[in-house]
């Protein structure tokens, strides 16, 4: 990406001066998910930072799936991770699997049992937590801790020939069982796992756990600078040790930083798929998620994303951002980009008594008043239009200048009209408004005989096709989310209506954009437009009370 610069935070900081200092000639950063689901905003942000600050510096990113647990990790992720990234606007310099990495792991695994660093432990999983002590209390040696290097040697070259059954054996670093820091305690590096794997099939049938695997990825890579997030912030001593241990050749320098957290959403990969496993929402690319591909068919746009992570920015304490902060970079990226147009959601007749039966016409309106490139189109009127059911009241509230009986408003691009009547069905609904229009009052030739408060939309009945138009609310009640956020979905975060949409707007393809007059910007669904109807997602509407802190 070009030109880019990353907003000063403690980070670069750091890579500033290790590049003065000559300790980097170049950086090398990397985005590590692990593909067990698909990206989430959160991710975004680490996908910003990484690649942001590969670009500023001229260093390079890599790209790297972490599949090093077999159970979880699938190729359709895979898939979707790249796409995101792709679509988000970066390109990685490297593509890299980790389980590429595997037989060098096993190397260096091998390496620190010659050095007496590590053993095969035949505690079952209950018992290694069992001995693994408390904040307060130190842990317990395992029986097994001080075997002989040859029999470590050999049972663990059995364990990878797939001689013993899944749980029975692992394993583990020999560090310090009464460390005040509990990863210190004699982690497990190894399981046996007879399972298939996306990348490497069936032929290892043992797996490196994550703190083992994740500093030998980045230093066989060569990464400088490995910024994660603050809950490995204990785990690295651990991280140092393993790269100090293994004797790996580059010593990559962990950095973390504070995840971001959304108000009313849930971000972890594990509680998106809950959603989505228990159909709450409609796949991982629901316009109601966090995720990337569920943020792009709301219609969110990569520039609003990057801008939203640039602006947050990076600390290392954790707090929860206000969801409104994402809204406002979509507002402001579409604000002139996106063409505006009317659409009617909750419609109901507008009839235009004094208006000649049969005839129509066309009327002029810009595409952008806020940006001339737009240019303008033609939209047709005629006799009888369709209004929003809200912009008409048979007795009005307090404050209610939209159309009632007596009362004159404008229609957006077109005329004044006046409302002298309605028509009820039998149920007692009104189903008509009778209005009259004046010909002088046309847009455009500057009339200003008298004033109306209220400037509504419409459509021209005559030429409006039918649409679909969803509109979103927060997937979850609740501004901050606890783990028993199941109970706490919001049951109307989606309402479907069906309206009306002016004739220009059936050019629009899937994931075009638009701001609908005083009803927000929309985007085209892609899954669920057909050749005979366009569905709309409302990316957001016009107002918020959010305001950016300068
Ligand atoms: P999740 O809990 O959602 O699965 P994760 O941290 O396990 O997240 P990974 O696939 O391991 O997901 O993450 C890849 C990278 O993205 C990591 O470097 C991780 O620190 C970062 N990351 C994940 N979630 C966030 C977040 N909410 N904010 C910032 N960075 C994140
Ligand atoms: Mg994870």
């Amino acid at each position: 990406m070009s030109e880019v610069k990353v907003p000063q935070n403690f980070i670069k900081t750091i890579i500033e001066e290790d590049l003065e200092s000559g300790k980097h000639d170049e950086i090398i950063t990397r985005f590590p998910p692990e593909p067990n689901g698909y990206l989430h905003i959160g991710h975004a942000k680490s996908i910003v930072l990484n690649f942001d600050l590969g670009d500023e510096f001229k260093g390079i990113t890599n790209m790297r799936f972490d599949d090093t647990n077999p159970c979880k990790e699938e190729i359709e992720y895979v898939k979707s991770i790249k796409e995101d990234v792709n679509w988000l606007g970066y390109e990685w310099d490297n593509l890299f699997f980790a389980s590429d990495y595997f037989q060098e792991m096993y190397e260096r695994a091998i390496v620190l049992i010659k050095k007496g660093k590590a053993f095969v432990c035949e505690l079952t999983a209950d018992e290694i937590r069992e001995y693994r002590g408390t904040l307060t209390e130190a842990g317990k040696e395992s029986p097994y801790r001080n075997r002989s290097i040859e029999e470590n040697l050999d049972l663990f070259e059995r364990m990878k020939n797939g001689e013993f059954e899944d749980g029975s054996k692992v394993l583990r670093a020999k560090i310090d069982m009464a460390s005040s820091n509990i990863n210190m305690r004699d982690p497990v590096i190894y399981r046996i796992l007879h399972e298939s794997h996306h990348n490497t099939g069936d032929e290892w049938c043992i797996y490196p756990m994550y703190d083992y695997a994740h500093p030998l990825e980045d230093a066989i890579e060569g990464i400088t600078h490995s910024l994660c997030t603050l809950e490995f912030e204990d785990h690295r001593p651990l991280y140092n040790w393993f790269v100090e241990e293994c004797e790996m050749e580059n010593i990559p320098r962990q950095i973390e930083f504070a995840r971001l957290n959304l108000t009313n959403t849930v971000m972890s990969k594990r509680k998106l798929k809950q959603l989505v496993d228990n159909n709450i929402v409609d796949g991982w690319d629901d316009p109601r998620l966090p995720t990337i591909s569920g943020l792009r068919r709301r219609g969110y746009t990569p520039e609003s994303i990057r801008n939203f992570c640039r602006e947050i920015g990076v600390a290392k304490n954790n707090s929860l951002v206000d969801s409104q902060m994402l809204e406002y970079f979509i507002r402001e990226d579409l604000k002139n980009k996106a063409p505006r147009m009317m659409a009617v959601i909750d419609p109901i007749k507008l009839v235009i008594t004094n208006y000649p039966e049969g005839e129509s016409e066309l009327l002029d309106a810009n595409n952008n008043d806020d940006n001339e490139e737009l240019g303008s189109r033609k939209i047709s009127f005629s006799r009888e239009l369709y209004i929003e059911r809200e912009d008409f009241m048979e007795e009005p509230l307090p404050k209610y200048h939209r159309l009632y009986p007596g009362n004159e408003v404008r229609l957006k691009n077109a005329y004044f009209v006046k409302c002298n009547d309605f028509v009820k069905d039998d149920n007692g609904n009104i189903v008509e408004i009778h209005c009259t229009y004046d010909i002088e009052t046309k847009s455009g030739t500057g009339f200003k005989g008298r004033k109306v408060k209220s400037t509504i939309h419409w459509v021209d009945a005559k030429t409006a096709i039918p649409a679909e138009f969803r509109l979103y609310d927060n997937l979850i009640e609740d501004e901050d989310v606890s783990d028993d956020f199941l109970e706490n979905i919001n049951k109307d975060s989606l309402v479907i209506k069906n309206g009306f949409m002016e004739e220009g707007m059936k050019s629009l393809k899937i994931q075009d954009k638009v701001q609908l007059f005083r009803h927000g910007y929309f985007n085209v669904d892609p899954k669920f437009t057909t050749e005979d109807k366009l569905v709309f997602n409302r990316i957001v509407s016009l107002k918020s009370r959010f305001r950016l802190k300068k």
